[in-house]
């Protein structure tokens, strides 16, 4: 074990049959202990927050495990308007946010020239601007990239394609991968990263999943511990594992040292100290929810997201020797020499 760990350390590259042991060994805190190593060798003790507006929760899709799938009746479905998008971004902003993250369901309602006026008028702010509303064409990504957004969050959920489909009716594995490659090709920072504790999933896929971030070149990865939604069809089921989930994050961070990784808001959930567990495993990103409270309550992908509190984010991060950082922290720093640095509160 400390032989595979030792080359995930220095060569950044490990086999299929490598990844499946650690996932599959008993004791997963070596593992934690050198991604933490390797975070602060690559990234540092900076920690980027983002700051996450839930602008719609109408969605086409219908994914099995989602409590916003569009044959779950019980939601009060709302859109924000344009003005309210850019109240909340401008307050994240005034706060000292440098990134915003627009996250919707599949609402085509904002077709890509409307979402490209709200993100010019956000990128005024001196910002950047994440965008996480799922599957659009080409030329729809063309029309937000030119509009200045700067990144784009597409989770493949699962690379195992029988299971893909399963859970995703009527949509396909091959346009979910089309969509990552176009992100990548136009340019955007790219996110993915898959979901732990899907129902048939094999800790030989989650290898793969692994692999698939690698092989992309994935430039942020998010990994969220399943967790079950009483109105979705997976009503009953068991929540996904969550030190299965911190170690495939830990091991993404060993394949992938430069790259951004959020201590998810899942991970919290599942567990009162998940964040800082996370922080301490691999991650070096934290999503601060800054939806108006009357939306955030309609926007339940899950049941009892975990909040967070900037006070108490701050403290707890001081206390394991973690900074908030004040730039907007692209993959690698980019935007060190250029940006002004701004201070939160
Ligand atoms: N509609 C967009 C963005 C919102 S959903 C999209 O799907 O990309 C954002 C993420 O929430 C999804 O990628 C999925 O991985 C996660 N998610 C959905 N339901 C979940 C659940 N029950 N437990 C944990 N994560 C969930
Ligand atoms: Fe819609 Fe995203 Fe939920 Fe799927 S995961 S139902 S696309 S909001």
């Amino acid at each position: 074990m400390i032989d595979i760990i030792n080359k995930a350390k220095s060569k950044h590259s490990l086999t299929k049959d490598e990844i499946i042991f650690l996932l599959s060994c008993e004791d997963g805190s070596q593992i934690f202990k050198a991604a933490d190593e390797v975070r602060k060798k690559y990234v540092g003790d900076d920690v980027h927050l983002r700051a996450l507006i839930e602008f719609s929760n109408i969605c086409r899709c219908n994914c099995v495990y989602c409590g916003l799938r569009s044959q779950n009746s019980d939601v009060e479905r709302y859109r924000l308007s344009q003005t309210q998008i850019l109240e909340s971004a401008k307050r994240a902003a005034d706060f000292g946010y440098r990134t915003i993250v627009l996250q919707s369901g599949e609402d085509i309602f904002f077709t890509a020239d409307y979402l490209a006026e709200i993100i010019k008028d956000i990128k005024k702010l001196d910002v950047a601007v994440t965008l996480s509303i799922g599957e659009r064409t080409f030329e729809e990504y063309k029309i937000l990239k030119d509009s200045g957004a700067d990144r784009f969050l597409l989770r493949i959920e699962t690379t195992d394609k029988v299971l893909y489909e399963k859970c995703h009716p009527k949509a396909s594995f091959e346009n979910r991968v089309r969509c990552l490659r176009d992100l990548k090709k136009l340019g955007f920072e790219t996110g993915t990263g898959c979901l732990v504790g899907l129902p048939e999933q094999t800790i030989e896929s989650l290898a793969d999943d692994i692999l698939f971030f690698k092989n992309l070149d994935a430039d942020m990865i998010g990994i969220g511990p399943l967790i079950v939604h009483p109105h979705t069809p997976l009503n009953g089921l068991p929540n996904g594992n969550f030190d299965l989930a911190l170690r495939v994050m830990a091991i993404t961070r060993l394949l992938l040292p430069d790259i951004n990784i959020p201590a998810t808001t899942a991970m919290e959930t599942l567990n009162s100290q998940g964040r800082i567990i996370a922080l301490q495993s691999g991650a070096n990103v934290v999503m601060p929810n800054l939806t108006d409270s009357y939306a955030r309550e309609k926007y339940e992908i899950y049941p009892n997201k975990a909040g967070i509190n900037y006070t108490e984010l701050s403290e707890k991060l001081s206390q394991i020797g973690r900074t908030i950082s004040h730039l907007k922290g692209f993959r690698g720093n980019k935007d060190l020499p250029s940006s002004n640095e701004r201070t939160f509160g």
